[in-house]
């Protein structure tokens, strides 16, 4: 949920943010350790929180993660290698591998540092048998339907490249290798529609059934939302673990036996922790469009571009003048790519939108909230922009969790 920049009692505060912005050149990121500790918390009724780094991989908010007893789920080789550095154990289930290809250096780790593995299709199960009898494996299946914020994650049905369509076809495999089937898996799409998640949960019960297999675990994925706009509700966690219980215990009436619960988010614990801090660099008007532009890219957040997604932005002024909120004007926010769709102010499908912000002048700064999910960690080079620095508050201590990349770092690999 954005949060009011004028309340004192927010630790993103107008006033923090000065004096951030004095300390660091904008742009940058900034997350609060606190914010995400609350989340932690909402969650603690599922046996295992399993962080979706993806979302936000940097290694300082992965240890904060484990330091509260949270797991993780790598998507990649960098990403286990992330999970490592950050304290979480190999040969445990500390860290789960979660894709649908396996690549030769992958497997080589996966094995080596034994990592169970959610396998999302069955030639990477094949592959893992071979390499590796005995492993831990989960299934990550593909119910046959799908649900998600943007037709671009959502992550079941025939559209999905995700997970295994007829899961019987893995038993086989595992018995051929003798893997261990640890659990199942199903990881749907960013959003929550009870109706559609009771579908879910149905699902997962007769898979179980279907397999009968003695599995110790089922995973409900991630996907939880988070609200984006003022007015939009929080999830209600209760109820949503109610129906995810509710199928847990069917599961362990029908295999005779304890089975743990497993949530993944990535979005829902870190999201709201997160602030951009960009300058406004030029205001411009395009005919009748009032155009104000910023030192940020799609580069460094995607989000808008890739799915329309919505940012809630406040402005802080950069020549200490009031900034009057009741007078406002139509506006365009854009980034300083060579490239016209870097519109942070656009719907899905790339329709260019206007918001309605106060006066806002060159040297102003512009605060783009909730961007602890998928900001900092699906930014690139684009442009040969470096990658901008992230910032992290725990209570009263700031820390430079990365710095600015420099430009010789980007040129160094061509030469
Ligand atoms: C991306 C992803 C998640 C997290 O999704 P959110 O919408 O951020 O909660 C969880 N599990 C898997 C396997 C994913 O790929």
């Amino acid at each position: 949920m954005p949060y009011c920049l004028n309340d004192i009692k927010n630790n993103f505060n107008e006033e923090k943010i000065k004096d951030l912005i004095k300390q660091y050149q904008p742009p940058f990121w900034v997350y609060d350790a606190n914010i995400i500790y609350k989340k932690i918390k909402l969650l603690q009724e599922f046996d295992v929180i399993r962080f979706a780094q993806k979302s936000c991989s940097n290694i300082h908010i992965l240890r904060l993660m484990k330091n509260k007893n949270v797991k993780v789920d790598a998507v990649s080789l960098g990403e286990i290698q992330r999970a490592l550095l950050s304290g979480f154990k190999h040969n445990t289930n500390d860290i789960v591998f979660t894709a649908d290809i396996l690549d030769d250096k992958t497997l080589s780790q996966v094995v080596n540092f034994n990592i169970p593995v959610n396998a999302g299709s069955l030639d990477m199960l094949e592959q893992l048998g071979k390499a590796s009898s005995g492993h831990n494996v989960w299934l990550r299946i593909n119910p046959g339907f799908g649900y998600g914020h943007s037709k671009k994650t959502n992550t079941g049905g025939e559209n999905s490249k995700h997970g295994i369509w007829d899961p019987l076809l893995a038993i086989p495999i595992i018995k051929k290798y003798q893997l261990k089937l640890i659990g199942l898996h199903m990881h749907i799409g960013s959003g929550v529609n009870y109706i559609h998640l009771k579908k879910v949960c149905k699902s997962m019960i007769e898979n179980v059934i279907k397999l009968n297999q003695k599995i110790s675990s089922i995973s409900a994925g991630g996907g939880l939302p988070i609200p984006y706009k003022f007015n939009e509700k929080p999830i209600n966690i209760k109820k949503y673990f109610i129906l995810w219980d509710l199928a847990r215990k069917e599961i362990s009436k029908f295999l005779g036996k304890k089975i743990e619960l497993e949530i993944e988010p990535g979005r829902f614990l870190v999201a709201e922790s997160g602030i951009l801090i960009s300058q406004v660099w030029s205001v411009k008007k395009m005919g009748n469009k009032n155009f104000v532009l910023v030192d940020v890219g799609f580069n460094d957040l995607m989000r808008p571009a890739m799915y329309g997604s919505y940012h809630h932005i406040s402005v802080i002024s950069g020549d200490n003048r009031n900034i009057d909120e009741k007078k406002t004007i139509k506006t365009v926010i854009a980034g300083p790519l060579c490239e016209s769709g870097d519109i942070f102010t656009q719907k899905e499908g790339g329709t260019i939108q206007t918001r309605l912000l106060p006066i806002i002048k060159k040297g102003d700064y512009l605060i783009f909230h909730d961007t602890g999910a998928y900001g900092a960690s699906m930014s690139s080079n684009y442009n040969t922009r470096p990658l901008i620095p992230e910032i992290l508050l725990k209570n009263d201590n700031v820390m430079l969790i990365r710095r600015r990349q420099k430009i010789e770092e980007i040129l160094s690999l061509e030469i």
